[in-house]
């Protein structure tokens, strides 16, 4: 159920389509649909105003919160959608599908001194998992992150993390104020109770690799000097404007791998046991040798042969190794 925030939100949003709509219709009163579109905003409105907003038509039930945040008009839940708004539905999120895996970076990137491999798999058409790598001057940026909640929503606010950080990476800021300055705008835009966790950080052609973990679980790194847990040393993003945030900074020789993941790893279940980050710190270790796209594909299928049910959220690997 959205809370009430969130209908003040909707309320605003429904109130400016509202005057838009009236304006267009003053210019081109004959021009089709908009008198339509009026009147499903008009109902919506009143519904609010009656106290039965987001309540199916037919069963009566809730409707799916980030449906109604993706499009404040639905009337109806998923299960009670007709065959043509299902169908237009699946055209949305094939096409957000689409959208989305266009923005993830490429494939077994190298950029000056490190080799990298990742693995994402959303557990519907979209994710809320933000994956990403952007080399500079013999440098590596990267970001693993999750955004709270699932589907259309959660992937929108990992849309809008690529664009911040994307834009943020190229202005030559120092790394903590650029998770500083990603962590205000994220504020201004989330809604409440929507934040991110990440760890994103930066790998110098030195080995010198500044890593922020922004509550997110630890990131691993492994190597010939065993294996180091970088834990979380600030909030997630979109909590608190003031947020600080400090770096950790690490120091990777040749052959050493900085391994990232996210919930879809930890939380895959088998009866009631969860695979946890004992099991990942177990694996990377025996994987310590070998090619950033082989720890992956090894972590892939330890957890596969674990699972005994189909995954339950988004799963996101990120390997960055050193190259000798
Ligand atoms: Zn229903």
């Amino acid at each position: 159920m959205a809370t009430t925030l969130e209908i003040s939100f909707l309320h605003n949003q429904l109130e400016d389509r509202k005057r838009r709509l009236e304006s267009a219709i003053a210019l081109a009163p004959q021009k089709a649909g908009l008198a339509s579109l009026l009147r499903e905003v008009d109902s919506a409105l009143d519904r609010m105003g009656k106290g039965s907003y987001g309540i199916c038509e037919e069963c009566h039930e809730s409707i799916e919160q980030d449906r109604l945040l993706a499009d404040p008009l639905v009337c109806y839940c998923l299960d009670h959608l007709s065959d043509a708004q299902r169908a237009a539905l699946q055209r949305d999120l094939d096409l957000a599908s689409q959208v989305q895996r266009n923005l993830l970076p490429q494939k077994n990137l190298r950029a000056g001194a490190w080799d990298t491999s990742y693995h994402y798999a959303p557990v519907g058409p979209v994710s809320g998992d933000y994956c990403d790598l952007i080399p500079s001057d013999g440098q590596l940026f990267f970001v693993l992150g999750d955004v709270s909640g699932k589907g259309v929503a959660a992937s929108m606010l990992m849309t809008q993390l690529h664009a911040l950080f994307r834009s943020l990476s190229g202005m030559g800021l120092p790394l903590g104020q650029i998770v500083t300055q990603a962590n205000r705008v994220f504020c201004e835009s989330a809604l409440a109770g929507q934040y991110a966790t990440l760890v994103c950080g930066q790998a110098k052609s030195t080995g010198e690799v500044e890593i922020h973990n922004a509550g997110h679980w630890p990131a691993i790194v492994v190597g010939k000097g065993g294996v180091l847990r970088i834990e979380s040393t600030g909030l997630p993003l979109g909590m608190f404007h003031d947020s600080e945030f400090s770096a950790t900074r690490v120091h990777l020789e040749p052959g050493d791998t900085l391994f990232l993941y996210t919930d879809g790893l930890l939380e895959t279940r088998r009866g009631d046991d969860e695979y946890g980050v004992d099991r990942v710190m177990h694996l990377v270790r025996q994987q310590a040798a070998r090619r950033p796209g082989e720890v992956i594909s090894a972590c892939l299928d330890d957890l596969h042969a674990f699972a005994d049910s189909p995954p339950l959220d988004d799963l996101s690997l990120l390997a960055i190794q050193r190259m000798a």
